[in-house]
């Protein structure tokens, strides 16, 4: 289970927010509640589950993807890119920097590596760096994460340190999500537009590996990073791939009753290489639903910025400031309309990245 390291400071934060809430005018009463709520939220923490069968596992999983289905057939169209599953893993590099280093490094890459529009931005999220917690990481699979309280603009990151350059996308990518919460924050986007929840955060991950691409010593670090993370996206993309397939052939409905979900998969799984199954199940493939689905959106930006890095930018500023409120499926396309399309990126971004490895 993942720990929350800023607890403490929320607690203090909760206590504050109260004492004022009754000194504000209404409507920033109404902000303030809605801060409070993403704090109780955040204490609170949902505990994970623990499924005794494959069939409650997998419908767990359903439960998970189903509000989405619309937006399955982009996941089935990204696993066609990952052709070579076995590609070699290049160690990572470790990199033997300090927590005030990595930040630099941050704040190095938004200075000069974006627009002065998000680089103003990232300055107001900077100031607050002291609610930065570094961790050792020891939870696979943790990277970093956020909270914004949209009162008064508070941005908590916890960054789970591997000691590879990874770190400093990671540092990237949290700013990211802060960054998309200064110009346009509605918490829609943690639920009916959750699988649009991770678009920006890995576009600035992408461009900030590829600015220190550039870089003379972390050059190389950089290339193996962006592949690296490519490549696990690539085979995340598979697995969910695989789960989607088992639950279109097992013809399960989203309104029907548990008893009847858990007949069909039992058909399923009986005819199936049970240990291939829990394999993959095991691996929890809906947690990376939003992951891919950025990565799918994100690389067509990023294609468009390698060529006229300005216009990515305002496409960029565009995107965040579409209506919150949208459905998912209008909001989706609002993002074509700007000339984004999921997948379109793709294999052009996956030459980029094997070109880049060559330069090793
Ligand atoms: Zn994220």
């Amino acid at each position: 289970m993942k720990t929350i390291h800023y607890e403490k400071e929320l607690k203090v934060k909760l206590r504050r927010y109260k004492r004022i809430l009754d000194t504000l005018n209404p409507e920033q009463q109404e902000i303030l509640r809605e801060s409070i709520e993403t704090i109780e939220l955040n204490l609170a923490k949902e505990k994970i589950q623990d499924t005794d069968s494959l069939e409650d596992a997998l419908i767990n999983e359903y439960d998970n993807l189903k509000e989405f289905e619309s937006f399955w057939p982009i996941i089935e169209g990204f696993t066609d890119v990952g052709e070579d599953e076995d590609s070699d893993r290049y160690p990572y590099p470790d990199i033997d920097m300090s927590n005030k280093e990595i930040l630099t490094l941050t704040y190095d890459f938004f200075k000069n590596g974006t627009s002065k529009y998000f680089f103003s931005l990232f300055e107001q999220l900077f100031k607050q760096r002291r609610k930065i917690h570094f961790v050792n990481s020891s939870v696979p699979g943790f990277y970093g994460d956020t909270l914004f309280l949209n009162y008064d603009k508070s941005f908590y990151v916890q960054i789970g340190r591997l000691y590879e350059f990874n770190d400093i996308v990671v540092m990237a990518h949290e700013y990211g999500h802060g960054i998309q919460y200064l110009i346009n924050y509605n918490r829609n986007i943690f639920y009916g537009l959750f699988p649009f929840s991770e678009v920006v955060s890995i576009f600035f991950e992408l461009i900030c590996g590829e600015y220190y691409t550039k870089d003379l010593s972390l050059g190389n670090k950089a290339r193996i990073s962006l592949y690296d993370n490519w490549n696990t996206t690539c085979k995340d993309a598979q697995a969910l791939n695989q789960e989607i397939q088992i639950f279109k052939s097992s013809k399960i409905k989203r309104d029907e009753s548990t008893e009847k979900k858990k007949r069909r998969l039992w058909t399923f799984i009986e005819n199936s290489d049970y240990n291939k199954l829990v394999d993959l199940i095991m691996q929890n493939p809906s947690s990376d639903f939003s992951y891919i689905l950025a990565y799918s959106i994100a690389t067509n930006l990023f294609m468009i910025y390698l060529r006229d890095p300005d216009y990515a930018f305002y496409l960029l500023k565009k995107l965040i400031e579409i209506d919150l409120n949208l459905s998912s499926e209008t909001y989706l396309q609002e993002i074509i309309k700007l000339g984004i399309i999921p997948n379109e990126g793709l294999e052009e971004f996956d030459r980029h990245l094997n070109r880049e490895l060559k330069r090793l």
